[in-house]
């Protein structure tokens, strides 16, 4: 009687549903309880107790809808539908049932006061971390709390101890229904992230997919912060970089796959990722310009890093958006402002789909992982819950985004890893593409000098996508790093770029003239006359060069004393085939055809293959393309395969080794090649080859295929040199192989053991090292005895100071990025293949890869 008569004090309204404490103990508040899980409410709202004695009793009338396995936890579900989580103690499902003896069944009907489990205390006390006990409410979302017991000693089956109304009578329906079939499971697991970088963007994008489709919530925390998986934005704030250990937290039926899927993700290995580290086949990796020691800065300079080299005159003007404003309170209804938000949003993401879609297609892998991340956190719910809580407010679309932004930014910037930090740049993306996708422009955009040198804070990737290219002369920022995303985009684009000037960049006044010298990463403003007079005559010296070597590179490239040398292209498009052509490429040395397809969700098929090998056959007008299998692996993932986790990627089933598992991959490619018109003008590139029995395989399965094919005409086979083994045994290699094609990126990286993706390593891993040249000399004497040639297609052969040497040592083919082609040829005519010759042996002497260059530089100075 005592029972009714005090819930009738704590709640007077119908409809309400009062439960009475469970155990004899004090009250603890939720967010007192020992354990995250509970205290950041992730089983849902509740209240805990400490229990006095080990009985603990049903709360009300119900189902008993899941009594754990170990007997630790039980849930009844209410006749109104409420979900009643109780659960003993904190972290005792680890005591496997030990101390609990439940004394009921699940699907049991229970009257409120009925002993549910009976458990041991003192047992319980000294194996767990704490007694403390919680009753949540698992579908919170369908059942508020109203009032809950404040303090005192609670007695079980007699004190209430929450009332709890239903939000809507739907959802408590819903609710229901669910009830019968879910079983709540709590599921965590401790993970050390191994990605480098931690969890950045990317990770972060990939463990919210894994977790899509499980029935269950998680969270990650990290020193004290805690992000719900859904979103990206809070998993970027919460700045567990690499090698932190972070907590996945579950709890839903799915709990346990869930946490499982999202720590499998955090744990793969990634080849090599496009989106933090510049791909290597796209441009090198910006070095830092060191400053010595002591080295004064002349007056008037600021120092910075390269990001892009060149050099550059003009006037500063601020990029950055301060112009964009928009107006603090709503014109419309909140729902209006939602819908222009929800509106702007989509506008962006089409946008980026397009812009994935576009730079897929070129083979911008870059490019295309960096928008791709975008349209993720265009989704973050951190993000747009902010902007609709304010828009609630009455606040504006325009303005409730960016404060959403803003304060996500904010938490970035306090993170101390600086790659994660960088990623603040994306959400400033975000935040100016929607708000122009909401009608608001940005003026300075509008109104570019020539010859600009555009200043900003940091840029983003999407500031540079829609530059006037054509009156941008510079690009510097305060901040950002060399694996900024701008950075990256900036390379590409081919405009000088410094980062990390520092705060005294904004102190310089727009419209000042400023030189930047993105090569000795120095920006000079207000500089003398003589000091622009320099640079305009170095820059247009420069230039002039680059157009007179434009001028004859149609011409073929023969060294002063008559050896002629091919120069070729490397290519992973169409666009790229017809630069290739513009340039006055001899040839096509290395199409990658895995970047022609890397973004796609299945593999291409025979058809595909074909298509888009006759597409880049027809625009090449006669000129041979090498066309390489697929490369895939290592640093090259593709999303249509996904390997088998290795411990060590770069060494494991890559290349030509994939065909091994997939040989249907191959054939597919194989016959798609083998169908374009005509054979004469393609040449097959088999990569990662290591001895001749491989080779001897495929070369039988290409035979296979082409008589299926009806083809009658011989097809050219050509094997990469890119481990040492294969270096070492070339001439056998050439007993079969029509030529053979140096791919010295992994050369040099196998023969070093130093990984082409470590930023660190970038320095030390010169392919100039001897050790590479005596593996090039062996490959092209082991080739001369039986009259193949040898080319290089690796980085190596678009290096001036490399190019001699390679000549040298009796390569007659360089390959190497179109918009190089005219320069190199150039180098060639200049060189007399006698001189290289002997300073190629004489290099092959030498002790470190400086030492050569060193000599290379004396002998054939640079431009
Ligand atoms: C190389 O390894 O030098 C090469 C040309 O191949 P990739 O860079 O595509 O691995
Ligand atoms: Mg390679």
């Amino acid at each position: 009687m005592r029972r009714v008569e005090e819930s009738r004090l704590m709640s007077q309204s119908e409809g309400h549903i009062v439960l009475l404490a469970p155990l004899t103990g004090p009250v603890v508040p939720l967010a007192n309880v020992p354990d995250p899980v509970f205290s950041g409410g992730m089983f849902g709202d509740g209240i805990g107790v400490d229990p006095l004695e080990g009985r603990l009793v049903a709360p009300c009338d119900g189902v008993v809808t899941h009594l754990a396995r170990t007997g630790h936890a039980v849930t009844l579900t209410s006749a109104e539908g409420a979900e009643i989580l109780l659960h003993i103690g904190i972290d005792t499902v680890e005591l496997n049932g030990k101390g609990f003896a439940p004394m009921v069944e699940q699907g049991a009907h229970v009257r409120a006061g009925d002993v549910l489990i009976e458990f041991d205390q003192d047992q319980i006390a000294l194996n767990a971390p704490s007694l403390v006990s919680v009753i949540a409410i698992a579908n919170s979302d369908a059942f508020e709390v109203v009032e809950r017991a404040q303090g005192g000693l609670l007695k079980a089956g007699e004190t209430p101890l929450l009332v709890l109304r239903a939000r809507d009578g739907a959802a408590a329906d819903a609710s229901r229904q669910l009830s019968a079939t879910k079983v709540m499971e709590e599921a965590r697991q401790q993970v050390t992230l191994i990605h480098a970088g931690g969890l950045h963007a990317r990770p972060a994008a990939r463990a919210r997919e894994a977790a899509r489709g499980f029935d269950a919530r998680v969270e990650v925390r990290y020193e004290g912060r805690k992000a719900a998986i859904e979103s990206v934005v809070g998993l970027l704030g919460l700045g567990a970089g690499e090698g932190a250990t972070v907590e996945l937290l579950g709890v839903g039926p799915q709990a346990q796959a869930a946490v499982d899927a999202i720590a499998r993700e955090l744990t793969r290995e990634t080849h090599g990722e496009v989106e933090e580290k510049p791909a290597r086949q796209s441009s090198p990796a910006p070095q830092a310009v060191a400053r010595p020691a002591g080295e004064a800065l002349a007056p008037n300079t600021l120092a910075g890093v390269s990001a892009a080299p060149g050099i550059a005159v003009g006037k500063l003007v601020r990029w950055d958006d301060a112009d964009i404003d928009p107006p603090e309170q709503a014109s419309g209804t909140s729902a209006a402002e939602s819908r222009l938000l929800d509106k702007a949003i989509a506008t962006v993401d089409a946008d980026l789909d397009t812009t994935v879609r576009d730079a897929s297609q070129r083979g911008a892998v870059g490019e295309a992982g960096i928008f791709a991340v975008h349209r993720v956190l265009l989704e973050d719910p951190t993000l747009l819950d902010a902007a609709r809580d304010l828009i609630s407010l009455g606040k504006s679309a325009g303005f409730a985004w960016r404060e959403a932004i803003r304060a996500q930014i904010g938490i970035l910037s306090k993170v101390e890893d600086a790659l994660l930090a960088e990623r603040a740049a994306d959400l400033r993306d975000i935040d100016k593409r929607v708000l122009r996708a909401l009608g608001y422009t940005n003026a300075a955009a509008r109104t570019l000098p020539e010859e600009a040198v555009l200043a900003a804070e940091e840029f983003t990737p999407s500031d540079l996508s829609s530059l006037d290219r054509s009156r941008v002369t510079a690009l510097v920022m305060a901040r950002g790093g060399a694996t900024s995303h701008a950075a990256i985009l900036a390379r590409q684009a081919g405009i000088p770029a410094l980062v990390a000037v520092g705060d005294a960049l904004h102190a310089i006044p727009p419209g000042t003239q400023v030189v930047v010298n993105a090569n000795t990463g120095r920006l000079e403003f207000a500089p003398t006359e003589l000091d622009v007079e320099r640079a305009r005559l170095e820059r247009s010296r420069l230039a002039d060069v680059r157009e007179a070597n434009r001028r004859t590179s149609q011409q073929a490239a023969v060294t002063a004393d008559g050896r002629a040398i091919e120069v070729a292209a490397n290519i992973a498009t169409l666009d790229d085939a017809k630069a290739a052509v513009d340039n006055g490429a001899d040839a096509v040395g290395l199409l990658r055809t895995e970047l022609l397809f890397i973004h796609r969700a299945a593999a291409p098929t025979t058809d595909e293959h074909r298509q888009s090998y006759q597409a880049i056959v027809d625009a090449l007008s006669g000129r041979t393309a090498i066309i390489r299998t697929l490369d895939v692996g290592a640093d090259k993932e593709v999303d249509y395969l996904t390997l088998p986790p290795e411990p060590n990627p770069a060494l494991g089933l890559r290349g030509i080794r994939l065909a091994q598992v997939r040989p249907d991959l191959l054939d597919d490619q194989l016959r798609g090649l083998l169908a374009v018109q005509p054979l004469g003008a393609v040449r097959i590139l088999l990569p990662m080859v290591t001895d001749v029995g491989e080779l001897v395989r495929i070369r039988k399965r290409i035979d296979e295929l082409a008589s299926e094919a009806g083809r009658t005409e011989p097809i050219e086979v050509g094997v990469m040199i890119e481990v040492p083994s294969a270096a070492l045994l070339a001439d056998q290699l050439a007993q079969h192989a029509d030529f053979l094609s140096i791919g010295t990126n992994d050369l040099t990286q196998y023969t070093l053991a130093m990984d082409r993706c470590q930023a660190d390593l970038a320095a030390q891993a010169d392919g100039l090292h001897p050790a590479v040249l005596r593996l090039i000399a062996a490959a092209v004497q082991g080739a001369d005895k039986h009259g193949k040639w040898v080319g290089v297609c690796g980085a190596l052969a678009g290096d001036p100071l490399a190019m001699p040497l390679l000549v040298g040592l009796g390569v007659t083919e360089l390959s190497v990025d179109p918009v190089s082609v005219p320069g190199i040829k150039a180098r060639v005519r200049n060189l007399d293949y006698q001189l290289c010759r002997q300073r190629a042996q004489d290099a092959l002497a030498l002790e470190s890869a400086q030492a050569v260059r060193a000599a290379s530089r004396e002998t054939w100075p640079l431009d």
